[in-house]
């Protein structure tokens, strides 16, 4: 755990409480101790609603220093944030070869549709693991007062391609984007990566600064809050950069590829499959979200 994060808030109700008090406390690079004085901070003293909570707990804080903040009820530390979470691929794209092949923009070229993606050993698909753990993270940015975008509906369908989940971001003025996936790597090497947008003249310059910055904080609570490494066999101390990938090249807001272990190694197989890994997973991701946004 990082020095600054709270300790022994792991209950789904107080989940939201964890994942704010982190980012807090990183925004306010721990120079104040937990629990310091409330009202320095507005968003320290914020009420903060659980998943299943529909308005504000304020009754409980009992502190009304916010008050003048005029937080509409139900909104919370991450209330006007947009956040847009694309899970890779779809589950249709298998059947629908022609449509994900076709060619679309890439930015610095032309590339395929979409892709169907990879599998464990033991079948559990990339798409089903991406479309699970995207929702996880979502429900927890929700939680916290956040606008999240997902970039598909439901895992039945086809793509969409990868030029529009760039286009859903950019449409809607993201503060931060996510691709959700996992990676189809050597048997024998496991790990997570991060993917930052290298720089392209004309394309990523504005968002190659705020996205490696987004990068960093995804890769640091991830490797905190799950038991994944760094991947050994690609990227470097788990952060990669790239100029190829049209979803982040046509990206114009921060945006970043998380490969969250490899499916193809039984270890990282394991945890991927396991849906309370998966919540963990979901924890540290919303976390590393949320203090990339409170960085401002
Ligand atoms: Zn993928």
């Amino acid at each position: 755990m990082p020095v600054c994060a709270p300790s022994g808030l792991r209950s789904r109700a107080t989940r939201a409480l964890s994942l704010i008090s982190l980012a807090v406390l990183w925004t306010a690079a721990c120079s104040s101790p937990a629990g310091g004085t409330p009202g320095t901070d507005p968003t320290a003293a914020l009420p903060l609603p659980g998943p299943e909570d529909g308005r504000s707990g304020s009754e409980e804080g009992g502190d009304t220093s916010v008050d003048d903040e005029a937080v509409p009820p139900g909104d919370g530390p991450l209330g006007g944030r947009v956040v847009v979470i694309d899970p890779g691929h779809n589950g249709g794209n298998a059947d629908a070869a022609s449509e994900i092949n076709s060619l679309v923009p890439a930015g610095n070229g032309e590339k395929a549709c979409d892709t169907v993606g990879t599998e464990s050993a033991g079948g559990y698909s990339e798409h089903e693991f991406n479309w699970d753990l995207s929702l996880l993270v979502q429900e927890r940015l929700e939680a916290d007062g956040a606008t999240v975008i997902l970039t598909r509906e439901d895992n039945e369908g086809v793509g969409p391609c990868i030029d529009e989940r760039a286009e859903i971001g950019n449409r809607n003025d993201a503060d931060a984007a996510l691709s959700i996936h996992a990676d189809g790597g050597p048997e024998s090497g496991r790990g997570f990566h991060v993917i930052a947008p290298g720089e392209l003249a004309g394309l990523t310059e504005d968002i190659v600064e705020p996205s490696a910055l987004l990068a960093e904080d995804i890769r640091r609570e991830y490797r905190e809050g799950t038991d994944v490494p760094y991947a050994d066999y690609l990227a470097e101390d788990g952060l990669d950069e790239r100029t190829d990938l049209g979803g982040l090249n046509l990206s114009e807001v921060p945006k970043v590829f998380l490969e969250a272990g490899n499916m193809r190694n039984a270890e990282d197989a394991e945890l991927l499959e396991d849906p309370r890994w998966r919540a963990d997973a979901a924890d540290a991701i919303a976390r590393g979200l949320a203090v990339y946004l409170m960085r401002d």
